[in-house]
């Protein structure tokens, strides 16, 4: 996904419309060139939908790995609602053959495949797992 860039802008206080460079608005240093009020609003709001198709991305890279790695098939109805790792563990945990401590394996497969996919050293599978696993992505 891309924002048409310059993108145009409407000023939400003086209903100016602007077009406006897309990095000064992710970067939250967007002003309306009618009135000077800041634009952070809308820069947090198309923060908001990149991390929405970035989380999806990132939601599908994960379930194809541990797809992978365990020979089961998570349909995308399920992945609706899934917000953290450990409710995909759980999704996964449902498919695993049942002779194993099958909650700790789920977590464990999971939080593999996050670490791989992230590339970092620790991940918190409570936390929204966009939030986990790109924690620095607007800093
Ligand atoms: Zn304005």
């Amino acid at each position: 996904m891309r924002f048409e860039d310059p993108a145009p802008v409407d000023c939400e206080y003086c209903h100016y419309r602007s077009l406006l460079p897309v990095r000064q608005l992710l970067r939250l240093q967007a002003t309306c060139p009618n009135c000077h009020q800041s634009l952070e609003p809308t820069g947090l709001q198309m923060r908001a939908q990149l991390d929405d198709w970035h989380g999806y991305l990132l939601l599908i890279e994960l379930v194809l790995e541990v797809e992978q790695e365990t020979g089961t098939q998570i349909s995308d109805e399920e992945l609706d609602g899934i917000h953290t790792l450990r409710q995909l563990a759980r999704t996964l945990e449902s498919k695993l053959p049942n002779s194993m401590d099958r909650t700790t394996q789920a977590i464990e497969i999971v939080q593999r495949a996050a670490l791989s996919t992230s590339q970092r050293d620790v991940i918190d599978v409570d936390a929204n797992f966009l939030d986990a696993m790109k924690p620095n992505r607007w800093a």
